[in-house]
């Protein structure tokens, strides 16, 4: 069978579909073709659904608001992102006072979900997506990990693909940090398969049910892969084909240029 069929087929099978965002959906503001039809479609068939983000420096409801003016029609229920699997644990482990290195938009929920976020003896400080990170915040931060305070972040891409190129993405702020306090932070987001398994559990469904598409093979397709997902990586984002041939642990089951391809698919 062609791998096209082949994909085609294990398509059909599929019960609930995961996607990235940032680099498979779309590159900033800008959408990859087949997005707003593939969501139409996956509607009226009434297939379960759910975009998964790292990308941490928005809170839920703005993230919500941007991908509805991008025309995406999206509701609270479609989203994953890394900061609500981090409050899970934050309000498991009763943490109340918080360092939270993230933009006014992320500190705005952690502030609705009942937390203190203060620089005045916190108990714990998280690493998110800080798009507005200073030089003030950083030498706080310093300090604080050198300290011995609890830390943990949101996620740890490297970097963030944007329609010019890429920019520090929270692991490139964690790497900075690294050079000073030598820490490394326990990490909730992607590629932790939770982030895809509490989804599961919720659905009542089994992992062989579901299929992952990501641009990312350390982060979206290492999750799919520990979390026994299908695994489907698009070329529209960070992985060229020589980086998926050069991996020896994160190969995707199936390789496909963009979402448009499965839109074409799904539609026969
Ligand atoms: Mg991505």
């Amino acid at each position: 069978m062609s791998p096209v069929k082949k994909l085609l087929t294990e398509l059909e099978k599929k019960k609930v579909f995961f996607f990235d965002l940032d680099g498979t959906i779309y590159l900033g503001n800008q959408l990859f073709r087949g997005a707003v039809e593939l969501v139409e479609l996956l509607n009226k068939v009434e297939i379960p659904f759910f975009f998964l983000s790292n990308n941490s420096s928005k809170s839920t409801s703005d993230y919500i608001k941007k991908l509805n003016d991008l025309k995406l029609n999206v509701t609270l229920k479609n989203l994953i992102l890394s900061q609500h699997p981090t409050i899970d644990y934050l309000r498991s482990e009763n943490y109340q006072k918080i360092f939270l290195m993230g933009t006014e938009s992320l500190q705005r929920e952690f502030q609705q979900e009942g937390f203190i976020l203060t620089d005045n003896d916190p108990q714990i400080v998280v690493l998110a997506f800080d798009q507005e990170l200073t030089y003030e915040r950083l030498v706080k931060t310093s300090y604080m990990l050198q300290q011995g305070l609890p830390y943990i972040a949101t996620h740890l891409d490297d970097r963030c693909p944007t329609e010019k190129g890429y920019i520090p993405d929270a692991g490139g702020i964690a790497a900075l940090l690294f050079k000073v306090a030598e820490k490394m932070p326990r990490v909730f987001g992607k590629p932790n398969k939770e982030m895809l398994l509490f989804k599961l559990r919720e659905l009542e469904l089994n992992p062989e049910d579901a299929i992952i598409f990501g641009d990312r093979l350390y982060t979206d397709i290492k999750m799919g892969i520990e979390a026994g997902v299908t695994t489907c990586c698009v070329l529209s984002g960070e992985t060229t084909l020589e980086m998926i041939e050069r991996s020896e642990t994160n190969k995707p089951d199936y390789v496909i240029d963009g979402i448009w391809d499965i839109l074409e698919l799904l539609k026969k």
